[in-house]
């Protein structure tokens, strides 16, 4: 009889999570998932998908007003928010479905649970029941922040929240400036909110190239959205259906939502960490692991946001996909964190792999940067106020090209193309001898001089 109930049990059926069990249940292991919420996890609930759906369907404005310069004579254009938010929670569950029907099709079983760890080789199930398993892989992911306990928090909705509301808000109020925060700014403000965003810094976007903060804050400020940096929100009333939010300069916002987008932390609270001898990262709160995604206990793993490492849902997929190779498949490998590329979905995009200018400043001691700030060929018909930025961080030395970031329509998907050369450590002379590719924007890459 066997040792162990299954060969992995995987607590959490997110991006991580799906990937190595169905891996691991195609090298022949006996997996179980177990998922609290619902199948997909925050990528594909309530994350990249249903907010990419919002970005693509908030542009649409736009793209209305721009076409007047193209000839176009648009009549009277209305919104139905519901039938939006609907048809997105249509394509969700869709996606639900596809998961669920990939996991089982692997041979893998998903139990719809809350799992806990009770020791290093024992899972306690919502139900009461308890498995064994040889190894387990805990891919709980994130949640978002609350943040300080000021009065009127209980009034402040999350990005979880954001999904559902049942009226666009006229005005809302953002506080944060990452990733979440500027992408629903652009959202709203897309569909027609008045939207604010407070931010506690100097400017928005604190870790990306200064050149890119400057340039995004600039355009988004174009597109009418109000940035106030250098305060927080630090109370919140509620009066009949409306809210105001005080600053801690003094001032005060009404809108009709308020909104905290201020980082998230790892899913560990509550999960038997202690009793089965997994070890927090104190530096950030995640789970400790090694390259190999090894935790302190010699048979648990953990994967994705649940470690804090970088919080990417390809990166979650890749982790877990290594950790099925490496245990189940015979075949170790480690995931390479370096370079990896990323889009913040704002309006307009950021896309951006490897060196911040600042990054390469501090890191080498000669570096050439190449930059391209002008009107795309859109805006020259359509009329709108709006530039692209495109900047090349380049070692002086190797020429090696260390960091590309764009802000501009489209950056994400230049981006992931530029990551290849990037990656393969492509000079600054691969990227000019590569023919341009015209009309474009990203010919700038290969033209700048
Ligand atoms: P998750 O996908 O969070 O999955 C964890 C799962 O575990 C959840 O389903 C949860 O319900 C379940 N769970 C937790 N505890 C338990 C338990 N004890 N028992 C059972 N189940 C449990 N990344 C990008 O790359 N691109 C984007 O454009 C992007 N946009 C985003 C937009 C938003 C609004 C947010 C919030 C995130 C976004 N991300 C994006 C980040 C991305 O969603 C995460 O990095 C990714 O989902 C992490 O995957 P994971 O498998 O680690 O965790
Ligand atoms: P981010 O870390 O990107 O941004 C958090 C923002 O909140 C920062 O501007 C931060 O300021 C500010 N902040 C933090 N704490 C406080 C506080 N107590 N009071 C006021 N402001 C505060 O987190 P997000 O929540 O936007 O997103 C979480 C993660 O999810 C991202 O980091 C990313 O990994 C992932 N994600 C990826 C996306 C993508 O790939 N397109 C999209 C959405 C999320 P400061 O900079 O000063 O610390």
């Amino acid at each position: 009889m066997a040792e162990y109930d299954v060969d992995l049990f995987v607590i959490g059926g997110g991006s991580g999570g799906v990937r190595a069990a169905r891996i691991a249940a195609g090298y022949g292991a006996r997996v179980v998932v177990a998922e609290e919420y619902r199948m997909g996890g925050t990528c594909v609930i309530r994350g990249c998908v249903p907010k990419k759906l919002f970005v693509i369907g908030s542009h649409v404005h736009q793209e209305i007003e721009d076409a007047a310069g193209f000839g176009w004579s648009i009549g009277n254009v209305s919104l139905d928010w519901a039938k939006l938010v609907a048809n997105k929670d249509k394509e969700i569950a869709r996606l639900e479905g596809a998961y669920t029907t990939n996991v089982e099709k692997s041979g893998a079983r998903i139990v719809k649970t809350r799992a806990v760890l009770e020791d290093a080789h024992t899972i306690r199930l919502g139900t009461g029941e308890t498995v064994t398993a040889k190894y387990i892989l805990i891919a709980t992911g994130g949640a978002p922040n609350h943040g300080p306990a000021i009065p009127g928090i209980e009034h402040v909705i999350s990005s979880n929240e954001a999904f559902h509301l049942k009226e666009l808000p006229k005005r809302i109020v953002i506080q944060g400036g990452g990733y979440i925060a500027l992408e629903f700014a652009g959202i709203f403000a897309g569909y027609g909110s008045d939207v604010t965003v407070v931010y506690r810094g100097e400017n928005i976007l604190r870790g990306f190239d200064e050149d890119v903060r400057k340039h995004v804050r600039a355009e988004m400020e174009k597109r009418g959205i109000t940035i106030i940096t250098g305060c927080t929100v630090t109370k919140v009333d509620k009066h009949g259906r409306d809210f105001t939010s005080h600053l801690s300069g003094g001032s005060s916002i009404a809108s009709d939502q308020v909104m905290f987008a201020i980082g998230r932390h790892p899913n560990v609270a509550n999960l038997g960490l202690e009793t089965a001898g997994v070890a927090i990262n104190p530096a950030n709160g995640g789970i400790q692991v090694d390259g190999w995604s090894k935790t302190s206990a010699d048979n648990i793993y953990a994967i994705g946001d649940v470690t804090h490492r970088t919080n990417l849902t390809p990166v979650a997929i890749r982790e877990g996909h290594a950790f099925a190779d490496t245990v189940f498949g015979k075949r170790p490998v480690q995931v390479d964190h370096a370079m990896i590329p990323t889009a913040v979905f704002s309006q307009p995009e950021v896309g951006t792999v490897g060196l911040t200018e600042e990054e390469a400043r501090a890191q080498f001691s000669h570096i050439d940067v190449y930059k391209a700030d002008f009107r795309p060929i859109k805006a020259t018909m359509s009329g709108r106020d709006t530039r692209v930025l495109m900047k090349l961080v380049v070692d002086g030395l190797s020429d090696r090209v260390l960091g590309c970031h764009i802000v501009g329509d489209c950056a994400a998907e230049i981006t992931q193309a530029v990551a290849i050369a990037v990656k393969m450590k492509a000079t600054k002379a691969d990227f000019d001898a590569t023919v341009a590719l015209h009309p474009t924007a990203s010919e700038e890459l290969v033209t700048m001089r």
